[in-house]
């Protein structure tokens, strides 16, 4: 497999972001990215993918968009939609319609930030995802940063020591959003994770100071997805894009922070008698399936089933685990990191049927 990694909802000058395409391409690529996907608030922004170049490194933009109902007050169920090539924000009004109409265009839909805390010492609301009366959705953003950032920041004191330095606060995506994740699996859906910075950049002027917080490249550095391809990417941008979005939609993807330390290189396997899956993928549990997980460091590894924790491994490289019951298994890798343990990797589940 070839792994590519990159950040999937960011926001431009277009909507409420502060740079530019190009400026967003460069801070991705100087952050070691593959592709990156500028989503917008409710606007299509075409004739802006391709490849940008720096020296000998490239980068892929594609171009997505973040649609909500802007009237709806307060404001709730913010949607990512990838690969759907068209304008479809007048559909933000109902959400099961903006969906299909996602599905319809061949493209895929993600819950963004499902659950989203309100931070009223930043003047933030919650905009969670609230219809819950809808199907045929993608997946979820397990872990969106800026609202990890949110769900920290209780008092003045905070906003400010955690607007500087993020990472010393936030630990992985919300447990809220954990245990909504491993519901909506329980229930057999096949809910995709994804893992973003939802980066905006904001300049900051104070008087004479001017200073920028959440930049972009610092953002990308942290939290991402990161996709396993079959075939690797050649350089063009159909092609690519092609490539990472059909191996997306299978779940062949998992959530890295890359931030304590690049988790490029992660693999979660399932071996059968007669084949081998990987994260996304179903297989037939027959005499038994070993799991496998390879990590690129050393860390501490949960193994999950339905959403109960069965077996874990201490300051672990690699990790095993004969399956002799059905269900949904998954795998996370902890860290410990600037004085606390941090969520390193999600995988994507796979899973075992009788
Ligand atoms: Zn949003
Ligand atoms: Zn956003």
């Amino acid at each position: 497999m070839h792994e590519y990694s990159g950040n999937m909802h960011c926001h431009s000058s277009y909507s409420d972001g502060h740079g530019s395409h190009n400026r967003i391409a460069l801070a991705a690529l100087k952050a070691g990215l593959d592709f990156v996907i500028v989503t917008d608030h409710n606007i299509y922004v075409e004739g802006m993918d391709g490849y940008r170049f720096l020296g000998d490194k490239r980068i892929l933009l594609l171009t997505g968009e973040e649609i909500h109902d802007p009237a709806r007050i307060p404001q709730k169920n913010h949607l990512l939609a990838y690969e759907t090539r068209q304008e479809l924000s007048p559909l933000g009004v109902q959400p099961q319609k903006l969906i299909n109409a996602v599905r319809d265009a061949g493209g895929m839909a993600f819950l963004a930030h499902p659950i989203d805390p309100a931070a009223p010492s930043v003047g933030e609301p919650d905009l969670s995802w609230v219809d819950w009366n809808i199907e045929g959705y993608t997946g979820i953003e397990l872990w969106n940063y800026l609202s990890g950032f949110k769900a920290i920041i209780p008092t003045a004191l905070k906003k400010y020591l955690f607007a500087f330095f993020p990472a010393l606060g936030i630990r992985g995506p919300l447990p809220e959003t954990l245990a909504l994740w491993d519901r909506l699996l329980k229930k057999g859906k096949p809910v995709i994770a994804i893992g973003n910075s939802d980066a905006h950049e904001m300049p900051i002027q104070i008087g004479p100071i001017h200073f920028t917080l959440f930049k972009y490249e610092d953002l990308f550095r942290a939290v991402n997805t990161h996709i396993l391809t079959e075939d690797p990417l050649n350089g063009s941008a159909d092609h690519d894009r092609k490539v990472l979005f059909d191996s997306l939609r299978r779940g062949h993807a998992f959530v890295g922070y890359d931030r304590p330390a690049p988790t490029r290189g992660f693999r979660f396997t399932a071996a059968g008698d007669e084949e081998t899956v990987i994260m996304g993928d179903r297989i037939a549990l027959g005499n038994g399936i070993t799991l496998q997980v390879k990590l690129p460091r050393r860390a501490n590894i949960r193994l999950l089933r339905d959403g109960e924790c069965i077996q874990t491994w201490s300051h672990h490289e690699a990790a095993h685990y004969t399956a002799r019951e059905a269900g949904v298994y998954r795998c996370e890798a902890w860290l410990p990191f600037l004085g606390a343990s941090r969520a390193w990797v999600l995988s994507n589940p796979i899973y075992i049927q009788t």
